[in-house]
């Protein structure tokens, strides 16, 4: 069983569908991904639940995400990092603190999607 996680997208995209406002990590004060360089997709994928480098090897419960920024090429980001290859599929993290996935790539196009509520919009103080 899958729950579905909706995200106020219009908040966050410019006119041009664009991440309008800068992406951040929601554990930590790394930035993920500058203005303009994601659009906005509305794309079903099950991510894991967020978890820590510590926890892999449990099994992780899915929920579904339907909002996503789609991000063409991995150098356009600020800050990610793989955490883990699932087939095709290879889970993204922020590179700091590695809590994710926040997102993935998959490897048969090579565009990376970020899941909208996986992430947050305002810098956090440390
Ligand atoms: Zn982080």
């Amino acid at each position: 069983m899958s729950s579905t996680v909706e995200s106020n997208y219009k908040d966050k995209c410019d006119g041009s569908g664009k991440n309008k406002s800068k992406i951040y990590c929601q554990f930590c004060p790394s930035v993920i991904l500058n203005p303009g360089m994601g659009t906005f997709l509305v794309h079903e994928f099950d991510l894991p639940h967020v978890r820590s480098k510590g926890d892999e090897g449990v099994e992780s419960q899915l929920a579904k995400y339907t909002d996503y920024w789609l991000i063409e090429d991995m150098y356009t980001f600020e800050n990610v990092s793989i955490t883990k290859t699932v087939g095709n599929i290879k889970y993204l993290a922020c590179a700091d603190c590695e809590i994710g996935p926040i997102g993935y790539m998959d490897q048969s196009t090579k565009k990376c999607y970020v899941a909208l509520s996986r992430v947050t919009y305002t810098h956090k103080c440390p």
